[in-house]
């Protein structure tokens, strides 16, 4: 008989084409929505915290906007990157995007893909997808590694966590979780409802902490809710295995085109959520090794 195979070394499924229809959308947040994907027969090959891509020159009605945007940027514009927020297990695949904004002097061109994902795209609209990869995937041996796993998410960057999420929760019994999720205010939290029916479902393995920065209201008084930024003292204190724990870490970083603005200006970029959880992390001592990161920037 021959021996199986190591999943981390075995040969990576081929990334191929895939043609799927969205059968439903789920609006998520005010700018955040859910695509449900059919998929037909394809056998689906994906590990939690897989991407799939999408090219913009698909869709029709972003024709000119792209001929446009290529005469300005003078590069074609590339395929976009969307993170399952499904996991393996479940019966269809989804992607769950946010909606980009336009800020007048400080974003250089108007996003192009993210609003017309959330607001345009209806059930029945076929779309061709690219998956699936990425490096920030679960290790099948996580069990082995540890039995506290760290996700610390930004806005639209608990997608690939909430695949992780489900997934570990459902296969890997040994391991608890620890979801430090940061936000502008109660509106903007992705899957709310799903992570409180996570929580009550596995109350010994999975604690949800929102750190919400501009939330004016009342905030319910419960320890696990904090106003503010996510700062190394709220690490400090979920976190008290800083040294065994494994950490996802998901949300907005710092740009290329960030740093190209700064250095333009002669300085240096502003830390984003990413960088400041990066500092964080390392201050409290959890090796850079047990670190996974994915920036969405
Ligand atoms: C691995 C990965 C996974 C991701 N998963 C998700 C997910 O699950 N959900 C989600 O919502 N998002 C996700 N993203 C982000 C997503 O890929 C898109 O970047 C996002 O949706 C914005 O796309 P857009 O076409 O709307 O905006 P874009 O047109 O790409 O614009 C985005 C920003 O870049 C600026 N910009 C673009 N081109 C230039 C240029 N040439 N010079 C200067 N500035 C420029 C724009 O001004 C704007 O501020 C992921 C990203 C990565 C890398």
């Amino acid at each position: 008989m021959q021996a199986p195979l190591d999943p981390e070394t075995a040969p990576r499924p081929k990334i191929k084409d895939l043609e799927v229809m969205v059968g439903e959308v789920v609006r998520e947040t005010p700018e955040a929505a859910t695509l449900v994907l059919f998929t037909g027969n394809d056998r689906l090959e994906y590990r939690p915290g897989h991407f799939l891509t999408l090219e913009p020159q698909q869709f029709r009605a972003l024709e000119r906007f792209i001929a446009y945007f290529e005469d300005c940027k003078g590069t074609k514009e590339q395929a976009r990157a969307y993170s399952l927020s499904s996991a393996p297990h479940e019966r269809s695949l989804a992607i769950t995007i946010k909606e980009e904004r336009y800020v007048p002097g400080i974003t250089r061109y108007p996003p192009l893909l993210s609003p017309l994902l959330v607001w345009d795209t209806l059930p029945g609209t076929r779309l061709v997808v690219t998956g699936f990869s990425g490096p920030y995937v679960l290790p099948h041996d996580i069990e082995s590694r540890t039995d506290h796993l760290v996700h610390m998410c930004a806005g639209s960057g608990i997608v690939p966590n909430m695949s992780i999420l489900k997934h570990a929760l459902h296969q890997h019994l040994k391991v608890r979780h620890t979801l430090i999720y940061a936000n502008r205010v109660w509106e903007d939290v992705i899957f709310r409802q799903q992570l409180d029916e996570l929580a009550a479902a596995h109350p010994k393995r999975l604690r949800i902490v929102h750190a919400l920065s501009r939330e004016k209201k009342r905030l319910r008084s419960s320890s696990d809710v904090r106003r503010g930024r996510v700062t190394e003292e709220i690490i400090r204190e979920f976190v008290p295995d800083p040294s065994s724990v494994e950490v996802f870490v998901c949300g907005p970083g710092v740009t290329k085109f960030d740093r190209l603005a700064a250095k333009e200006k002669g300085g240096e970029p502003q830390r984003r959520f990413l960088e400041a959880v990066m500092t964080h992390l390392a201050s409290i001592g959890v090796p850079r090794g047990r670190i996974h990161r994915e920036s969405y920037g």
